[in-house]
């Protein structure tokens, strides 16, 4: 093939020549140009929830293009963007009433934020801090950077990046210190919002964190009137083992995001649902309360009817039984790493299981991403660690076998790259 003149994300070309070539998605499985195929065990970036090219979700998106492409979504509506708002009103936690459409996690979260900001504002009582938790990811753009952690891969724009407060991440044993830093930082009443990921921090090392502490962070914003945005980018449909991993803290965020699994990861859509008293407070005969933001793509006729495909699979397939067995695959897998002398921290959290590689210096740490990926990648294994942390974060139509096949790899990880306490 000739030169390619594609710059790829999160990719430093002079250290990665090739770069596969992907010509088939099925299931659980990349093929290659050259017919061999990989196993994608993080669902292509935790975006595909059944599993690549579900045929329903597919079929959707055929009989859509027959009739729709992208339409004006300010002043205009379409049958998908109704029935889906409707229904994800009706999975997400109770109270959230008003769905807003974007394109990505990024826009979502965008979208979050100005909600939160435009609804003090528009209150006429302004609070423009945002609070967030430390190790926190929330997408790339320069508002999502500023609400996540701080580090080598936003560096270069930090000057750019907003303020924000953070509070400690609540690691086993001193989740009070995070409620107490919370509670510290909420008494001025200046923050607008708590965001977090509910239950795993993803990008940040699949860090997890009991739901008591949400629930206990969601009594503390309801006391100062600090609104709760759950990104459930990552968490959301099922991945932590309830559709939406607020439930397991039974609490309503007052905003929530989703988006990666929102049409089983085939085509991009995002939304944020908002509580009425967020829609209220932009609800006006005064134009300039007007919510303003769009995405031209907002609501993509054919992205909508995929996310509505995909609504009815978790109807008519038995998806959460499904998750259910992987959950507790995923479980036993790690039970082999209990004794293990090159892993420490085995911990999962739904479908979702990781576990840290023992490394020496800080400096060999840096290198052992790109080395694991490309170990795994050399036995036909999609398998991208977060610098020494390992995790699977599977497609659900994963079998036991291939399951078994990827703890034996990183077992045997272990042993090349590990170092012994
Ligand atoms: C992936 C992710 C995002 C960003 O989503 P994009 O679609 O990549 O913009 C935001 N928040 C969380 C928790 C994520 O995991």
């Amino acid at each position: 093939m000739a030169q390619s003149r594609v710059w790829h994300p999160f990719t430093q070309h002079a250290l990665e020549s090739a770069i596969p070539e992907i010509v088939l998605t099925e299931g659980a499985y990349l093929h290659k140009a050259d017919g061999t195929r990989i196993l994608d065990a993080i669902s292509s970036w935790w975006v595909v929830t059944h599993g690549h090219r579900h045929p329903h979700i597919m079929k959707a998106i055929e009989t859509a293009a027959a009739s729709l492409d992208q339409i004006i979504f300010a002043g205009f509506t379409h049958e998908p963007a109704e029935r889906l708002a409707k229904a994800l009103v009706g999975l997400a936690p109770a109270g959230l009433d008003w769905v807003f459409y974007s394109d990505s996690g990024s826009t979502s979260v965008e979208v979050a934020l100005k909600m939160a900001l435009g609804y003090f504002r528009n209150l006429g009582a302004p609070r423009s801090r945002i609070v967030v938790m430390e190790h926190s990811y929330h997408g790339d753009t320069i508002g999502t950077m500023s609400v996540g952690a701080r580090g080598v891969f936003n560096a270069a724009y930090e000057p750019l990046l907003f303020e924000v407060d953070t509070i400690p991440f609540p690691a086993a044993g001193r989740e009070q210190e995070t409620l107490d830093r919370f509670e510290a930082v909420s008494r001025d009443r200046r923050a607008a919002a708590l965001i977090v990921e509910p239950l795993v921090l993803g990008a940040g090392g699949m860090l997890m964190y009991p739901a008591w502490v949400l629930t206990e962070l969601k009594k503390i914003a309801e006391a100062s009137g600090t609104l709760l945005i759950a990104d459930e980018v990552m968490t959301g449909w099922r991945r932590t083992g309830t559709m939406f991993a607020c439930e397991q803290a039974s609490i309503s965020p007052d905003i929530l995001c989703t988006s990666k699994g929102l049409t089983g990861g085939v085509i991009p859509l995002a939304a944020t649902l908002a509580t009425d008293a967020i829609f209220q407070a932009h609800y006006s005969q005064d134009r300039k309360k007007t919510f303003f933001h769009s995405s031209s793509y907002t609501a993509n006729p054919i992205a909508c009817a995929a996310a509505l495909a995909n609504v009815e699979i978790w109807h008519d397939e038995p998806v959460a039984e499904r998750v259910a067995a992987l959950r507790a695959l995923q479980a036993a897998g790690l039970r082999r790493f209990r004794d293990n002398p090159y892993f420490t921290d085995c911990r999962a959290t739904g479908t979702i299981a990781a576990l840290d590689l023992r490394t020496g210096s800080a400096g060999y740490l840096a290198e052992i991403g790109p080395k694991l990926r490309a170990f795994f990648l050399e036995r036909g294994l999609l398998v991208r660690p977060l610098g020494n942390v390992l995790y699977l974060l599977p497609p659900y139509c994963i079998t036991g076998d291939e399951l078994d096949g990827l703890y034996d790899a990183i077992e045997e990880a272990g042993e090349r790259f590990g170092a012994k306490p």
